[in-house]
């Protein structure tokens, strides 16, 4: 099990439940709009968001960008240590940045001792798209290797100043090198992990590649907090992340719908059919598995297993809960049979 870090209330690592991040795409010094974004984030079910403080201005946001919303806070810095000690003497919860960057032992003592006073842990966050020249002469391309090696580095600084409150994250757009990276990574250190494919793209290409790497390292047991980084609208980020981790029954805290990819047998319009139940029992917040067939040549079967499930036939509908048919009789009366009893459960 890897080391537990608080970021504020959130745990991360130790096996604390699996946290949610995305990061605004806001200017960070229009502090009302990216409170704005950060309150969406939050209805969206994101547990921690994190915005780029890339100067002074953006620093100075950051005390009332906290005082507005609720989830902890992460700094993003790439090289200027002093707007990490500017965002941590705001208020931040975390910072995302890379010691190996500051040139100077002096500097990262500095900003240990600062980060220590303020009980802000550190994400080290190696990015095959900045990785350190003398890494990439090296390994000639970033490897799984030379991303390694590279938060190695960074941890050791870290760590020679007798600071642990670590978390790492080893990104590469390559869904099969972020794999074989984060599973070695995972074997080498105890620090939780940050995982996400970085640069994945939009839409439904995005998806998938997060999905195939982060759901690999998951089932793994890998990966102690994510990111589905996708081009656009971070909420949709928010959305896929608390999806994917319902699917692997990471996160139960809503229904879980088991539906039909319908065939010749299907009767009705069972997409439309699917969604229209969905929608009814969204307010839902318990785990509850929810079988929705097309026929009863696999419906039964399917809706057995189910909390609750139906199965539709030509001339009517099937309603099982707990394994045993509670209702059967026509197609309207089956679904509002099937949404009392949900309810029931
Ligand atoms: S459950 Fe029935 S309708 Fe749905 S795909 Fe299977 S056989 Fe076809």
């Amino acid at each position: 099990m890897t080391h537990k870090v608080l970021v504020r209330d959130v745990a991360i690592g130790g096996g604390a439940k699996i946290s949610i991040q995305s990061m605004t795409n806001t200017d960070t010094r229009d502090a009302d709009a990216t409170i704005a974004q950060i309150l969406e984030l939050e209805a969206a079910g994101c547990d921690i968001a994190r915005f780029t403080v890339n100067d002074k201005e953006a620093a100075k946001s950051i005390p009332r960008i906290r005082e507005k919303t609720h989830i902890p806070l992460v700094a993003d810095i790439h090289y200027d240590a002093r707007l990490a000690l500017l965002s941590i003497e705001n208020g931040i919860d975390k910072v995302r940045f890379n010691p190996g960057n500051i040139g100077s032992a002096s500097k990262v003592a500095v900003l240990t001792r600062c980060a220590r006073l303020h009980s802000v842990p550190i994400r080290i966050g190696v990015n095959a798209g900045s990785l350190e020249k003398a890494l990439l002469q090296k390994y000639g391309s970033p490897t799984p290797d030379a991303l390694i090696e590279s938060a190695l580095l960074h941890v050791k600084l870290l760590e020679a100043q007798g600071f642990y409150d670590i978390v790492i994250s080893i990104k590469t757009s390559s869904v099969r090198d972020t794999v074989i990276a984060y599973r070695k990574l995972s074997s080498l250190v105890d620090y939780p992990l940050h995982i996400g494919v970085t640069e994945a793209g939009y839409g439904e290409m995005a998806l998938i590649k997060s999905s195939a790497a982060l759901g690999s390292l998951l089932i793994d047991g890998i990966g102690d907090t994510l990111r589905i980084s996708m081009t656009g609208d971070p909420i949709a980020e928010v959305h896929a992340a608390r999806k994917l981790l319902s699917a692997l029954r990471l996160y139960n805290d809503g229904i879980e719908i088991i539906s039909c990819p319908t065939c010749g047998r299907t009767t009705g319009d069972h997409l439309a059919t699917v969604k229209a139940i969905e929608k009814k029992l969204s307010h839902i917040k318990k785990p509850l598995k929810v079988a929705i067939m097309g026929c009863v040549v696999n419906g039964i079967g399917e809706g057995r297993e189910a909390d609750i499930g139906i199965a539709f036939a030509p001339n009517g509908a099937v309603v099982f809960k707990s394994g045993t048919v509670v209702f059967s009789g026509s197609r309207e009366e089956a679904i509002a049979a099937l949404i009392e009893h949900a309810n029931e459960l």
